[in-house]
């Protein structure tokens, strides 16, 4: 490719190399690869994120770019064939942010940029159509004061000058008339003025885009998903098309598939006699595009789509706008979807040949996993609700899930109720960026206006939050803190339930519960994961019941605890009490002990059928069964049983149990019995030589730097060896290992800057040393991970790539793991 123009901070769409979105940013790449495909792109050019950075550190705009930008207008009007600040065909801009990673809402586009007297004149002259020049210098104002002078919406004394306008007024007098109303209105606001210059308006416009990477809300956005401060906003200036000039003229936003279920087929918005920030504001309420668009321009964007999604090998989301009846295309980028959606686009475009499983897996995270399973209302109650009168409205459903909660009219006190511990469900007439804190506090969010583009829906479906918009009967009294939907109304703090699939807001709370059921599509996804990763997942069971939940899961064998399952049937208090009585040494009477594991245990092997199946020997000592095992009395009366063999009885009770519910559950399953806590091969040495005879494997699980140090050895003794990463973690860090479950004291630690990473999200580089070679210990034992709590992709990611192809989790994990280990091993 050749590249014309001047060397430095800017390229036109057609110089641009797509593949450079640090420099073009997202929206700049998206946009040069369109108009380098021969698509229909208003001509235009991008100022690349280095000039950002400069602007940023030196709080001036870089040397030279100035100029810069006046020559590629130059370019620009030649191109257009139109003239900048002039006529006879005016030339009006967008000056548009645009991040190397998509902050949909984030940052600030300028509209209709380049509007004076002159090019009002001109524009009124080419259209015909005063109305037009009045709405297109008022919204210029409006965008501008907002955007560069932190103004208010001008108001209605704006509007009802623009309203008293007639086409055929003359276009001169129609703009000194609209300019003067919007001075006044912004004198009155913040005394400020905007440049009637239409260089000035560049370079201001230019400035402003530079500085919103800077502002609260795009911090926020950034902390939020974990987005470098320091990449910096590209800046795009294009040649503007008008969707507000006609009635065969509009605005739309449209995704290749339905982004809320995954279903294939355009699904989209389109406003008539619109500019795009109507659709996305969520102001006024768009219609179908199915329906809205003329039939020619509906084949266009279907071809156009189709096409787009087969070169991206992904669903895309695409912003268009129609000047008398001619489609442009003004963005395009990977489409945010519901968890739901996710998973079903992963599988169809793969089936559909459009991407690689590769690809695919990008396109589905551990949390949407997650999500997809996540609890849901119980649906005899809500049949019952909705007979009962409780039903209160029904809007757009924009994101999937089944909340209850207390409702909340303002983003602030959503905050405040939910760091309380409440859960809340935000009501809102519409929401803005600076909502955001309070979006991602509540469990569901309802808006009264918008349709699923709307802000409130596209940044609910990035945040996974159940979200329902449109919900048009809704009228919020801020003043009285109070809902008024129909004749129902409702005070901040009352239970409500949202539906964000049907789009339902009842009155009162639901109980909810864990779906069993997933569809065939999350079944291929994982599918593929699993192919990919080569990986074993077991899952942790504790009852008969939870082995065809874990089954579905995909789990390919199975792990249960001895204590877990006495606790879960009852019999745990007894052991205690029979432990705290017991003399100190020798074999005394466990039998009835084995009895019990023997019968409590041999229905979840009977379920097993030949699935291996890892019982952990019961743990006196467990950091997290503490209050479950009142260890400290016991190991305070028998301090020997807080060491792993210290009462070895206990250890041949639990084999012999373990032996008795093997031979009575039909003996399929492949068993061992791992004792937790060893650190030394002559503790493992010790163990085998006490199942010798009974048939059952034995192994350890690994939680102290000593024990994963000497691991060759204990391998050699050892069938399995499971090594603890939580616990591992937190001795490294000398921490309690419950800590690494919970959110405080670590986040305020994290917060304070005291720990330079999160241990729950990832492996210290101490852990990382001390796990890397027990991944390659060659040893008869298998060697596997046990991981707790929820997945973090990070640390699945450290350990694949240090090789670990077996894992355990809980049952409810083992999808969201399946998952990021065939990200990480196709990553
Ligand atoms: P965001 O990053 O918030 O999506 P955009 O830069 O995409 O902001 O601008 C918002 C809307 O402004 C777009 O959806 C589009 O409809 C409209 N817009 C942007 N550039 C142009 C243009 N050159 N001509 C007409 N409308 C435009
Ligand atoms: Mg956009």
């Amino acid at each position: 490719m050749t590249v014309t123009g001047p060397p430095g901070y800017t390229l036109t769409f057609a110089e641009a190399d797509p593949a450079d979105v640090d420099r073009l940013g997202g929206k700049g790449a998206g946009l040069a690869r369109m108009s380098q495909q021969q698509l229909r792109v208003p001509p235009g050019y991008i100022i690349g994120t280095p000039a950002c950075r400069t602007y940023l550190a030196e709080k001036r705009l870089p040397d030279g770019l100035v100029d810069e930008i006046g020559s590629r207008l130059t370019e620009l009007e030649r191109a257009a064939g139109k003239a900048f600040g002039g006529g006879p065909v005016p030339l009006l801009l967008s000056v548009r942010s645009g991040a190397p990673i998509s902050m949909p809402g984030m940052m600030d586009t300028i509209l209709n940029l380049g509007i004076c007297r002159d090019s009002a004149v001109a524009l009124g002259r080419a259209t015909g159509d005063s109305r037009f020049v009045a709405d297109v210098v008022a919204r210029f104002h409006a965008m501008y004061a907002e955007t560069v002078l932190g103004a208010l919406d001008p108001g209605p004394a704006v509007a009802s000058v623009v309203d008293s306008v007639i086409g055929t007024d003359d276009p001169g007098a129609v703009y000194d008339r609209v300019w003067a109303a919007c001075e006044r209105a912004l004198a009155d606001d913040t005394g400020d003025t905007v440049p009637a210059d239409p260089q000035d308006q560049l370079l201001g416009a230019v400035e402003a885009v530079f500085r919103s990477w800077n502002t609260r809300r795009a911090r926020t956005y950034r902390d939020f998903h974990g987005i470098p401060h320091d990449l910096g906003t590209a800046v795009v200036v294009q040649s503007m098309v008008f969707g507000n000039l006609s009635d065969d003229s509009g605005s739309g936003v449209v995704f290749t598939r339905n982004p809320v279920t995954g279903e294939p087929g355009l699904f989209g918005e389109y406003l008539a006699h619109s500019q795009g920030e109507d659709v996305v504001a969520g102001v006024r309420t768009p219609d179908p595009v199915a329906t809205a668009l003329a039939p020619s321009v509906l084949a266009e964007l279907q071809s156009t789509c189709d096409a787009l999604e087969r070169a991206q090998g992904d669903v895309l989301d695409i912003e268009f706008t129609v000047e008398r009846s001619v489609l442009y295309l003004l963005q395009v980028r990977s489409a945010k979807r519901t968890p739901e959606a996710a998973v079903r686009i992963a599988a169809d475009l793969v089936d559909a040949g459009v991407t690689t499983v590769r690809a695919a897996l990008r396109g589905v995270s551990a949390a949407q996993v997650r999500q997809v399973q996540r609890p849901g209302f119980d649906p005899a109650e809500v049949t019952a609700a909705r007979a009962g009168g409780r039903l209160l409205t029904t809007g757009i459903g924009a994101c999937p899930g089944q909340v209850s909660g207390a409702l909340v009219l303002d983003p602030d006190r959503a905050r405040d109720r939910t760091d309380a511990g409440e859960a809340v469900v935000l009501a809102r007439s519409v929401t803005s960026p600076a909502d955001l804190h309070g979006m991602i506090a509540a469990r569901g969010i309802v808006t009264a206006t918008g349709g699923s583009t709307s802000h409130a829906a596209v940044v609910a479906r990035a945040l996974g939050t159940c979200c329902v918009v449109g919900a048009g009967e809704l009228r919020i009294d801020a003043a009285t803190r109070t809902l008024l939907v129909g004749k129902t109304r409702l005070a901040e703090g009352d239970p409500v339930s949202l539906d964000g699939s049907t789009g339902e807001l009842f009155a009162g709370s639901f109980a909810t519960a864990t779906p069993a059921a997933t569809s065939g599509a999350m079944d291929r996804v994982l599918a593929m994961a699993s192919a990919a990763s080569g990986c074993e997942v077991l899952s942790r069971v504790t009852l008969p019941a939870d082995v065809a939940v874990a089954r579905s899961a995909g789990a390919c064998g199975l792990v249960t605890a001895i204590d877990e399952i006495l606790a879960a049937t009852g019999h745990l208090d007894g052991l205690v009490a029979h432990l705290l009585e017991a003399p100190a040494r020798g074999a005394d009477g466990f039998e009835r002990f084995t009895d019990l594991i023997a019968q409590e245990l041999a229905p979840v092997l009977a379920e097993a059928g030949g699935l291996e199946v890892g019982v952990r020997a019961i743990d006196l000592v467990a950091d997290e069964s503490r209050e479950l095992l009142q260890q400290t009395a016991v190991t305070t009366r028998h301090p020997e049983l807080a060491v792993p063999l210290g009462r070895l009885a206990l250890i041949e009770a639990q084999l012999a149990g373990l032996g008795r519910a093997l031979a009575s559950s039909g003996g399929a399953a492949r068993v061992h019995l791992a004792v937790r806590h060893i650190c030394d091969p002559a503790e493992a040495r010790l163990l085998r030589e006490t199942a010798a005879g009974t048939g059952i494997a034995v192994g350890s699980y690994l939680t102290s730097p000593r024990g994963v140090l000497a691991i060759e050895e204990i391998a050699g003794v050892s069938d399995v060896i499971w090594l603890e990463v939580r616990s591992l973690q937190a001795a490294m860090f000398g921490l309690p290992p419950r800590l690494l479950l919970t959110a405080e004291p670590l986040d305020d630690y994290l917060r304070r800057g005291l720990l330079p990473a999160d241990p729950r999200r990832r492996l210290d580089p101490s852990v990382e040393r001390l796990l890397g070679p027990a991944a390659a210990v060659a040893g008869a034992a298998r060697v596997g991970v046990r991981l707790a709590g929820e997945v973090s992709e990070t640390v699945v990611e450290q350990l694949y790539s240090l090789g670990f192809r077996r894992f355990a989790i809980s049952t409810g994990e083992t999808r969201p793991l399946t998952l990021a280990l065939g990200r990480a091993a196709t990553g």
